[in-house]
């Protein structure tokens, strides 16, 4: 199988290797801001309709070349829909005819012509850039803090999913934010505690200009501070890192899907609805997917219906058996044991009795829309990658 990696290397640019890279960002920001503006004034934020309305202008008066012009034009084609925000000097998207590499050192379009700057890269990173089959561009980024890095796409081949391995099952929750049908369990403890917080504190600055609330996980997450946000990841990074850990090539997952969950409204408080739209499930099963897809694990996804409410030991299915949000106490045969314990059993089983573990086409990377997207759009991952 195949599929893209994003992985980020440190630059180490001369000092006037940086003074090309500060005016290629501050360029790149200035076109977007202009052809955003044509955008939104015009209603036309088509790429070929755009391009046909900005392309010269991008050319001639802020100095990017075509290639630059046309990653410009698609930044604010992105940007259709969304009220507010202009772009700021802090990154510019490459394809793989403006970014290539040679070794430790990558070549990148300026405005100040093809600049070659040796990448500053651990053993990890090396390792990817000599097994990858390609790159397929990548994003020049400049922290705020002013460092300079490059976010390569790299297209990798990933192992296909031998047979026959066990089958775990994981019950994704908010109380544990994991636990796996092994007994393991990683708790999620302190991502609700922590984004209760950053909750919190966006309120007060936000009462003050914003009176319209947005529905939807998606917008909710372009809201979300980028601290918060960098928190979200590094914990969904380590507890799906954990979780594949202890697997070995040709054992399964099986996971809830919960897809369409979020839409239900079920009776809960302001708070509990908050924390329930923004238990991150998407992004830690994408997470869990590649994560698993590059060891040669498969990820399969089933049926949630009644998983917390049946018993493994004799079948009973009764809402009565979830006695409280951590026991499960079967009211036909006593049984009695750790409620995400027995759902991620009953999980597991499920996706057994399925076949899921022996299937020959798998899940992971292939199933993943976003993924997909950037193999054929070369638009970088909303959160990047890490093993
Ligand atoms: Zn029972």
């Amino acid at each position: 199988m195949e599929s893209v990696l994003t992985v980020k290397c440190k630059l180490q640019p001369t000092l006037s290797q940086v003074e090309s890279l500060e005016q290629t960002v501050s360029a790149f920001a200035r076109a977007c801001n202009y052809a955003l503006k044509v955008a939104r004034e015009t209603g036309e934020f088509r790429r070929f309709k755009l391009h046909r309305l900005v392309y010269r202008d991008l050319r001639a008066h802020y100095g990017l070349s075509a290639n630059l012009a046309v990653q410009a034009i698609a930044r604010v084609g992105q940007r259709q829909g969304r009220r507010t925000g202009g772009f700021k000097a802090g990154s510019v998207t490459y394809d793989a005819r403006t970014l290539s590499l040679q070794g430790e050192t990558v070549s990148l379009s300026t405005v100040d012509g093809r600049l070659k700057i040796p990448l500053a890269i651990g053993n990890y990173q090396r390792h990817l850039l000599q097994h990858a089959l390609s790159v397929q561009g990548g994003q020049l980024v400049k922290s705020r803090k002013g460092k300079w890095s490059v976010h390569l796409w790299l297209h990798v081949e990933t192992p296909l999913p031998p047979g026959g391995g066990k089958m775990v099952g994981i019950d994704l929750g908010q109380a544990a934010m994991a636990t796996l049908s092994t007994g393991e369990r990683f708790s999620g403890g302190s991502l609700k505690t922590t984004r209760l917080h950053y909750r919190a504190t966006r309120a007060e600055i936000r009462s003050q200009f914003d009176t319209t609330r947005t529905r939807g996980s998606q917008r909710l997450w372009e809201r979300l501070s980028g601290k918060e946000r960098r928190f979200v990841r590094h914990t969904l990074h380590t507890v799906t890192r954990r979780i594949v850990a202890n697997l070995v090539a040709g054992d399964t997952i099986a996971i809830e899907n919960l897809t369409h969950l979020r839409s239900h409204t079920t009776r809960r408080g302001k708070r509990g609805k908050y924390l329930h739209q923004l238990w991150p499930y998407h992004l830690l099963r994408h997470y869990l997917e590649y994560k698993a897809a590059w060891r040669g694990i498969r990820v399969v996804a089933v049926d949630p219906h009644d998983t917390s409410k049946t018993c493994p030991r004799c079948g009973c299915r009764e809402k009565a058996n979830r006695k409280t949000q951590r026991l499960f106490q079967c009211v036909a045969c006593g049984f009695q044991h750790n409620a995400d314990a027995v759902a991620s059993w009953n999980i597991a089983q499920r996706a057994g009795s399925m076949g899921m573990g022996h299937q020959a086409s798998t899940s992971g990377f292939v199933t993943c829309p976003r993924i997909l997207g950037i193999s054929t759009l070369h638009r970088p991952l909303p959160e990047s990658p890490r093993l």
